[in-house]
C-alpha cells in the first residue's frame, strides 16, 4: 500500500510504499497525510501544488496530516493513564 507523506524539511510530498517516519531524501521526520493514495493520484498538477503549498503552512497541515500514530500521546490518552496512576494511588492508600 501506498501512503501519502509531506517532509516538511525538504517541503516536498512523497509518495512511499507503507506507513514511513523518516524521509527517503534528507532523513528527518516525515508527516502522513490523511489523503489517500487513489485520490493524489487522481490529483492534477494544480491540485498537488496546492496541497504541496498547503503542507507548508503549520495550522493546514495539522487538518491534513494522519494523526493515528500520535493517539498515545493525545489528550485523552493522558487522561486515560491520570485516571489509572489515581486509581492505583486510592487503592494502595486502602490498603495501608
Ligand atoms: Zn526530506
Amino acid at each position: 500500500m501506498m501512503y501519502i507523506h509531506y517532509c516538511p524539511s525538504c517541503h516536498k510530498i512523497h509518495m512511499l510504499n507503507g506507513h514511513k517516519q523518516y524521509c527517503p531524501r534528507c532523513e528527518k521526520n516525515l508527516v502522513e497525510l490523511k489523503i489517500d493514495y487513489m485520490t493524489y493520484t487522481e490529483m492534477d498538477a494544480k491540485e498537488r501544488a496546492e496541497l504541496e503549498a498547503n503542507c507548508a503552512i503549520p495550522e493546514e497541515l495539522d487538518k491534513i496530516k494522519t494523526t493515528y500514530r500520535m493517539v498515545k500521546y493525545s489528550k485523552w490518552y493522558k487522561e486515560m493513564q491520570q485516571e489509572q496512576a489515581k486509581a492505583q494511588e486510592e487503592s494502595t492508600d486502602s490498603k495501608s
